[in-house]
């Protein structure tokens, strides 16, 4: 329960994707670290703040979302993922209950993600913003480089951040943001950029990071204390 809010708060957890980088034999979210999931940490940790779970799986993984999931303290729905992250995305939203006020989207691949990152995401929202995302500084220069590989320019880092979920909106801002299925972006965010509203940035952790690689794994059971 979020507190906060004064509608409920729904979490869309895309976990449709097939984790071609990660290389294991199943989808990357149903991946077991340390004996639960990437997709059932991530929704272990958005259940202690949000009241409604929605998860977009491959087809043939419906049945086993809704089983592991079966102990999460929210209402949960499970639906069938799309080609890419954003249909995945939409399908979601689909079935968000009209009672939500505020819908965040997080990656089912960030399962450490700290508590406070989500409560900062849905206390920006409940003071008015109306989509808010976390973000990390740049640390390290950045270089434009050619098709070659070789250095063209070096980037401003200072304006620079790097995007952690969960992304958090307005279930009604979302909702126009997804109406068009000509726009594309790699994340939510980047659908509302163009429709000209301000998107706030809190502070994202480290923590947060995206599980991509089997180096990442070792780093998350580090962390987790099983390394
Ligand atoms: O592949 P990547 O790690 O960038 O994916 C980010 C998140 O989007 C993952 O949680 C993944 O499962 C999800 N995704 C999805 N549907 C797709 C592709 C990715 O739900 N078709």
């Amino acid at each position: 329960m979020s507190g906060v809010a004064a509608g409920r708060v729904a979490a869309i957890i895309p976990a449709a994707g097939l984790g071609v980088r990660f290389g294991a034999e199943q989808p990357k979210a149903f991946f077991e670290l340390a004996g639960l999931s990437l997709l059932t940490r991530s929704a272990l940790v958005l259940a202690a703040q949000v009241e409604v779970i929605i998860v977009a799986v491959p087809a043939e993984f419906v049945a086993i979302a809704a089983q592991e999931l079966d102990s999460v303290d929210a209402e949960v729905h499970v639906v069938v993922g799309g080609a890419t992250r954003q249909d995945s995305v939409a399908a979601a939203m689909l079935v968000v209950p009209q009672d939500v006020e505020f819908v965040l989207v997080h990656d089912a691949a960030r399962p450490l993600v700290p508590a406070n990152v989500i409560s900062d995401v849905i206390k920006e929202l409940a003071g008015g913003s109306q989509a808010v995302i976390p973000v990390l500084p740049v640390v390290d220069t950045i270089k434009r480089v050619d098709n070659n590989g070789d250095v063209v320019e070096t980037v401003d880092r200072n304006s620079l951040r790097r995007v952690q979920t969960p992304q958090g909106f307005t279930k009604a801002l979302l909702t126009e943001a997804f109406a068009d299925p000509t726009h594309v972006a790699t994340d939510e965010a980047g659908l509302v950029e163009s429709l000209g509203v301000t998107i706030r940035t809190v502070a994202g952790s480290e923590r947060a990071f995206k599980i991509t690689t089997p180096d990442d794994v070792a780093l998350a059971l580090s962390l987790l204390g099983e390394a």
